[in-house]
């Protein structure tokens, strides 16, 4: 639909008219930076930049109820309803632009979040491994890249490195641990490729996390090593939840109660054996990157959530319609 048709669709307020019920829209954001140029060639479309997100921050401010996440969960637990038109924000992966740039943002306006770290990442000051793929793809010099099945993969231009970037990462997203490390560390060599020496420092300390907790804020896991919990063994997925919960305690001195499916490629991302896994290993809510709002009745152990779109009109646009229970 055209801009100027969704612009008089939404200021003439017909939408809130056609909101079903109760419910809490869950966003997802994963970075926050001045200039989202900048690291495109390894975290690709996942950077909002400073000023977008704070014109967003001030629309749910201005138009919506910022609501933790513990308050949705709560009220999902004892069957009471969200205000209507209810948000809550989080973040995906742990960068360190979480805590300097998002944070302060959010604090002056009021806005609880919650972020969902890699702790693995966090260990090894590393970024996740869709990201250091993403970066061997685009840089290296190669003409081809062989996958585990024998098939080539051209890297003549653009589109060619981003398909064969695609199969790599249904690849990868089956490993976890180490394994997973060997086949990203495989690749780099090959490709003669290594992400900046400082890309690192793109990461949060745990210092960081514990000030985001001190500042009010939600700490959640995101596995240790970002597989696809979906794709990987049984004890395997047990491991990326409970260890990552039980190394998030010790920094934290706190229960870590929330959990966030990774979902770097092929699906589904979570099943019904992840569900029974984490509550077994004491979570109390799970979201997933699948599309919409939570409603009374959800699951609080795979929560729907929202994709921001990039500019806070077109934020306004993907709430109004998920709220009035439509595709986006
Ligand atoms: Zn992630």
């Amino acid at each position: 639909m055209k801009d100027l048709a969704k612009r008089a669709i939404l200021a003439s307020g017909a939408m809130r008219l056609i909101s079903p019920g109760a419910s809490a829209a869950i966003l997802m954001y994963h970075s926050v930076m001045p200039d989202p140029a900048l690291h495109a060639d390894s975290l690709g479309g996942i950077i909002h930049s400073e000023s977008e997100f704070r014109a967003q921050m001030e629309l749910l401010r201005r138009h919506y109820h910022p609501l933790s996440l513990d308050e949705v969960v709560e009220n999902l637990k004892t069957g009471k309803p969200s205000p209507k038109r209810s948000v809550v924000v989080t973040f995906d992966d742990g960068y360190a632009d979480n805590c300097d740039i998002a944070m302060p943002v959010l604090d002056q306006l009021g806005i609880p979040a919650t972020f969902y770290v890699t702790v693995d990442c966090i260990e090894q000051r590393k970024l996740p491994w869709p990201s250091r793929l993403r970066f061997a793809f685009r840089k290296t010099k190669l003409p081809a890249w062989a996958d585990g099945r024998g098939n080539s993969w051209r890297l003549h231009d653009l589109d060619a490195r981003e398909r064969a970037y695609l199969a790599s990462c249904d690849e990868c997203c089956q490993l976890s641990g180490r394994a997973q490390e060997d086949f990203v560390r495989r690749v780099e060599e090959q490709f003669q490729t290594a992400v900046p020496a400082d890309s690192g420092s793109l990461i949060m300390t745990y210092e960081q996390i514990r000030a985001l907790a001190q500042h009010g804020h939600i700490v959640g896991s995101h596995t240790m090593t970002h597989p696809n919990m979906a794709y990987i063994t049984e004890d395997q997925a047990k491991l990326e939840l409970a260890e990552s919960k039980q190394r998030l305690e010790q920094t934290l001195k706190a229960p870590i109660r929330h959990f966030s499916y990774p979902c770097p490629a092929m699906t589904p991302h979570w099943s019904e054996q992840t569900v029974a896994q984490s509550r077994s290993v004491g979570y109390d809510s799970a979201v997933t990157t699948n599309g919409g709002v939570t409603r009374c009745g959800d699951r609080p152990l795979s929560l729907k959530r929202i994709r921001p779109t990039k500019t806070a009109e077109g934020l306004r646009w993907n709430l109004e319609c998920a709220f009035a229970g439509r595709a986006m």
